[in-house]
């Protein structure tokens, strides 16, 4: 574990297995009339009828909720259940994934910083790199992401915020969290990681000395694909000034998405074992099927990263794999239709099995040219594996397969 003393206060002993902080952290207190399950709380407002406890609240001071742009008690228990997943030492939530990675940012750079980051980050984020901070006068040094030295070499040139995805979406490559988490720090950074592909289960980069975490938790985290949301961990001043800027700007979490993201939240450990698991045996079949030309998946021993994403994911290597096939758009144009245990969609990390083509989904704005500039072929496809039988995903591709 690597130290980083700008930001101590980063995390909190874990003391029980995650699957059980799954279950129980943030529910553990009795509910109204000793309901066993969180209510959802739709209440805009609470009130005081002491005025002294009101304004004791209001500044902090007690505890207790005052408005529900700040703070509500269904949202807080979400909070507190991916803080206690990520052994973090605070949490704070959002509407959605983009909405806590666009705080995080706007609330840690100031005009004149320097981010540096990848290429591969995430189509929302890699917008934000784009097109909404170099106005504001903030200095964006996209790195390429197979090259460490690059983006070692980037870090070394000075830099306020290093932002890291791993393993990236669509391609799953995978960044050596920890060493560059300490090169950033030597040069005084502050590290955000986006931990939405591999989840908590899998990979936890605050053990890896990161400052912040964020979260898509619309994926893996809710896993229903029926509510969006984001949550932001780590260090507790870190997290109260984003928290702040949150509450103004007021990108906040719902009440209902709240719940239906920690009713999810519940099953996590069990689904993402079984969705690495499942990834993994696929990776295996489309290794050796002739109509695949190359698979991408950490946990292949042939995959260029293999060894650290082995160190860094000691949980597993996630459920979502790509595979490219010969002939490009066209022949993805003709497989895909053909699936019948997928949805054709821009999602992932949900309990049905859900493929898109990066030309559709991830990396739409995209020209194909452009796409080939980030190593992104024609005939990709991003697979995230469901819960379903994986031995029925494999006939499911198989079939479809024959197609192309
Ligand atoms: C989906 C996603 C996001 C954005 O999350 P939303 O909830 O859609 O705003 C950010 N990062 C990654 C890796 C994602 O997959």
């Amino acid at each position: 574990m690597s130290d980083a003393p700008r930001t101590p206060n980063r995390t909190r002993p874990r003391t029980r297995a995650l699957a059980t902080d799954a279950v129980w952290a943030g529910e553990e207190r009795p509910f109204m009339d000793r309901a066993t399950q969180i209510p959802v709380v739709r209440s805009v407002a609470f009130g005081y009828t002491d005025l002294d406890t009101w304004r004791d609240v209001a500044l902090g001071r007690a505890e207790g909720h005052i408005y529900g742009r700040n703070t509500n008690p269904t949202v807080a228990a979400f909070e507190e259940k991916v803080r206690a997943l990520e052994g973090a030492a605070a949490a704070t939530s959002f509407a959605t994934g983009m909405a806590a990675i666009s705080d995080t940012l706007l609330t840690l750079l100031r005009p004149g910083d320097r981010v540096v980051s990848v290429k591969d980050t995430y189509g929302g984020t890699n917008r934000l790199f784009d097109e909404f901070l170099p106005p504001l006068g903030i200095d964006v040094a996209l790195c390429d992401t197979s090259d460490q030295d690059a983006i070692e070499a980037a870090i070394d040139q000075g830099l306020q915020v290093l932002y890291l995805e791993s393993p990236t979406n669509p391609t799953c490559k995978v960044l050596d969290l920890e060493r560059l988490t300490a090169r950033a720090h030597a040069k005084g950074a502050t590290v955000v990681v986006d931990n939405t592909f591999a989840t908590p289960i899998n990979q936890r980069p605050l053990e890896l000395g990161a400052d912040l975490v964020v979260h898509s938790a619309t994926k893996f985290l809710g896993g229903h694909a029926d509510a969006l949301g984001g949550v932001l961990v780590g260090d507790a001043d870190l997290v109260a000034r984003v928290f702040h800027r949150r509450e103004i700007h007021g990108a906040t979490l719902g009440p209902d998405a709240a719940y239906l993201l920690l009713r999810g939240l519940k099953t996590l450990a069990l689904r993402v074992e079984r969705q690495n698991a499942t990834a993994l045996r696929i990776a295996r079949h489309l290794q050796a099927h002739p109509k695949v030309a190359a698979v991408h998946y950490p946990g292949l021993p042939e995959h260029p990263n293999h060894d650290v994403a082995a160190r860094q994911m000691p949980g597993g290597f996630g459920g979502i794999l790509a595979f490219e096939l010969a002939g490009g758009l066209d022949v993805v144009k003709r497989v895909l239709p053909e699936l019948r245990l997928a949805h054709r969609a821009a999602n992932l990390g949900a309990v049905e099995t859900t493929v898109a083509p990066p030309a559709t989904g991830s990396h739409v704005e995209l020209t194909a040219e452009e796409r080939a500039a980030l190593g992104i072929p024609e005939g990709l496809v991003r697979y995230s594996c469901g819960i379903e039988d994986a031995g029925d995903l494999i006939a499911d591709l198989d079939a479809a397969l024959a197609h192309a």
